[in-house]
C-alpha cells in the first residue's frame, strides 16, 4: 500500500532538494518554464513579490544618491571589444543579432535578411554601453560623481539554468557609478554590498556573509569584486548580489576622462553592481519548507488571507459582514511601510483544499472565520513560519498584529542564521576539508558539510582539491578577518579566512 504523503510537497527536501525547490515553484504558482530555451515566464504571485523586492531596493538606492535612467538593449560588438578581459569573460554567453528582417524562404518558411553592418549583442551586462555614453558626460571633476542604476532584462546564454537562479533572460537592476578618485570609487563599491546585506538581512530575512571573491571569481574586468553570499537550506552556497570596483580598466578602455582641480586630464573611477531575479530563488530556497512557499511578512505580496466559512446563505451574509470589518479594521495599518495587504478568499472550493492553497503560496498569516468564532468575537489564526494555530480574540488580533507579522519576521531571520551557524565549520587541515565535503553516503552526494572557513594562502594551490571536491572559495569575509594565521592545505602563513562551499 502506498503511503499517503505527510506534506503537501513531493519531495520533500531531505529527499530531493532539486526536486522540492521546482515543486515548490510550481505549488505556490511563482514562475513556469516557457517555450524559450532558459527563459522563464513569472507569473503574478511570482512578480508581485519581485516588485515588493524592487519597491525596497530602489528606494535605498535612492537614499544613497542614485538615480534612475536607461539604456538601450543592444550593444554594438565593437563596444564589448575595448576591454579585453570583459569581452573574454562574457563572450561565450552573448546573443548576437546579425540581421534586421525576416523574408519567404521560398518553402513556406522564413529566413533572416537585411544582415548587419556590425552585429548587435543583447546586453549581458552594461559597462559598456552606458560607460560610452559617460565619456560624452564627463568633462570636468564638476560632472563627478555619477550615480545611476538602470532596472532592465539581460541575457547571458546559460547552459545549465534553473528556474530564478540561473536562466538565459534575467530581470535586475545594474548600478554605474563614476568617480574622481579610488577611494571614492571604493568606498562606493562597499557602501552598495552594504546596502544589499541591508536589504538581504533586514527585508528577506536572510543572512549574509559580506565578502571579496578572490581574482579567479571576479567579474571580468574588474579590480575587485564584493559579493555577498548566502546559505540555503541544502546547506549549498548560493551568490546573491555583487558590487564591483572596476579601477580604471573601463575608463581608459572608453575615454571616461576629466579636467581635475588642477587642469590635468585624469581616467575617471568606476563602479557597477546588481541583484537580479535570483533573489526570488534565494528566498524560496532559504525559508520555503515541506508544505510549500513560507514569505517573509515584509516581502509577502499578501500579509494576510481570510478564510469565511459558512453552510448557507444566512450565515454567509453574518460572516462575510464581519469579515468585512475586520479586513477593514486590519488594513488601515501599515507594517513596514506598506498598507496591510489582505486577501478573503471566498472561492466555491473545500475548506481542507482552500487553506493548503494558501498554505503553499507561503501566506504569513492565514485567518478563518465561520459562525462559531463570532459568537465568541473570535478569529482562527494560523501561522505560516511555524505552522502554529489558535483562536484569537478579534479586537487582540487588530491590537496584535503588526507583532504578529514582525514576530514571523525575526523568526525567519533566527531560523535561517540558525542553520548556517550549525552548519559552518573551522577547518585548518586537508583532512578534514576532505572528509567535511565528501558524502557521508555515496547514494546521496548532496549531503556534504556546509561551509568551511579556513586560512588559505593562494587560491592556486588549492585548484586540484576544490575541483576534485566539486568545492569552490564563496569569499574572503570583510569583517572579523584581521587575524593571521596559516594555510590549511600548505602550512605557509595566511593572511585572512575565506568560506569554502559547494554552491549553485
Ligand atoms: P554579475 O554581473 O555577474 O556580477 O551578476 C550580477 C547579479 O546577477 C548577481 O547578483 C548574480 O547573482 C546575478 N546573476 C548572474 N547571472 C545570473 C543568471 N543567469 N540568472 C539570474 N541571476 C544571475
Amino acid at each position: 500500500m502506498n503511503k499517503a504523503p505527510k506534506t503537501a510537497i513531493t519531495p520533500t527536501r531531505v529527499d530531493d532538494y532539486p526536486e522540492w525547490f521546482q515543486q515548490v515553484i510550481k505549488a505556490a504558482d511563482l514562475a513556469e518554464v516557457s517555450p524559450v530555451r532558459g527563459c522563464m515566464v513569472i507569473k503574478p504571485w511570482g512578480y508581485a513579490l519581485w516588485e515588493n523586492m524592487q519597491r525596497v531596493l530602489d528606494d535605498m538606492f535612492k537614499a544613497t544618491g542614485h538615480q534612475n535612467a536607461y539604456f538601450p538593449l543592444f550593444i554594438p560588438m565593437s563596444f564589448l571589444e575595448k576591454e579585453a578581459e570583459h569581452v573574454e569573460g562574457f563572450a561565450k554567453e552573448c546573443a548576437v543579432v546579425t540581421h534586421h528582417r525576416l523574408e519567404p524562404d521560398g518553402k513556406g518558411g522564413l529566413q533572416p535578411a537585411g544582415p548587419l553592418e556590425e552585429p548587435l549583442i543583447v546586453r549581458p551586462t552594461s559597462e559598456t554601453i552606458i560607460g560610452s555614453m559617460y565619456a560624452k558626460w564627463v568633462q570636468s571633476y564638476r560632472d563627478l560623481p555619477i550615480l545611476i542604476n538602470q532596472w532592465a532584462n539581460v541575457v547571458r546564454w546559460e547552459l545549465r539554468t534553473r528556474l530564478f537562479l540561473r536562466t538565459a533572460e534575467f530581470l535586475w537592476q545594474e548600478g554605474h557609478t563614476v568617480h574622481a578618485t579610488s577611494e571614492e570609487a571604493l568606498e562606493e563599491t562597499r557602501k552598495m554590498i552594504d546596502v544589499y546585506a541591508d536589504f538581504a538581512e533586514n527585508w528577506m530575512a536572510m543572512p549574509v556573509i559580506q565578502g571579496e571573491k578572490t581574482p579567479a571569481e571576479r567579474f571580468p574586468g574588474a579590480v575587485s569584486t564584493l559579493s555577498i553570499e548566502s546559505m540555503m537550506q541544502d546547506r549549498k552556497a548560493l551568490q546573491a548580489g555583487t558590487s564591483h570596483f572596476l579601477g580604471q580598466n573601463f575608463s581608459k578602455a572608453q575615454e571616461i576622462q576629466f579636467q581635475d582641480q588642477d587642469g590635468n586630464m585624469q581616467f575617471a573611477w568606476t563602479t557597477s553592481w546588481g541583484v537580479s531575479t535570483r533573489l526570488v530563488g534565494a528566498l524560496i530556497m532559504t525559508h520555503s519548507d515541506d508544505d510549500g512557499l513560507v514569505l517573509p511578512p515584509k516581502l509577502a505580496p499578501s500579509h494576510i488571507v481570510i478564510l469565511p466559512i459558512y453552510r448557507d446563505d444566512e450565515q454567509r451574509a453574518a460572516v462575510l459582514e464581519y469579515v468585512g470589518k475586520l479586513r477593514e479594521e486590519l488594513s488601515a495599518q501599515y507594517y513596514s511601510g506598506r498598507r496591510i495587504s489582505i486577501e478573503v478568499d471566498d472561492r466555491d472550493i473545500r475548506g481542507g483544499e482552500k487553506k493548503w492553497y494558501h498554505v503553499k503560496r507561503g501566506v504569513p498569516l492565514r485567518l478563518e472565520v465561520g459562525p462559531k468564532d463570532i459568537d465568541k468575537n473570535a478569529v482562527f489564526v494560523g501561522r505560516r513560519d511555524t505552522g502554529e494555530t489558535k483562536s484569537m480574540d478579534r479586537d487582540q488580533l487588530v491590537a496584535d498584529v503588526i507583532g504578529m507579522l514582525d514576530s514571523i519576521q525575526t523568526n525567519l531571520f533566527d531560523r535561517a542564521l540558525k542553520m548556517r551557524e550549525e552548519n559552518t565549520c573551522e577547518i585548518d587541515n586537508v583532512d578534514d576539508f576532505r572528509a567535511y565535503f565528501t558524502a557521508k553516503n555515496p547514494d546521496r552526494p548532496e549531503i556534504h558539510g556546509g561551509f568551511a572557513s579556513c586560512y588559505f594562502s593562494n587560491e592556486d594551490d588549492l585548484e586540484p582539491l576544490l575541483k576534485e571536491l566539486k568545492v569552490t572559495i564563496r569569499c574572503v569575509p570583510l569583517k572579523d578577518n584581521d587575524t593571521p594565521g596559516t594555510c590549511f592545505m600548505t602550512g605557509k602563513p595566511a593572511e585572512k579566512k575565506a568560506i569554502f562551499a559547494k554552491a549553485y
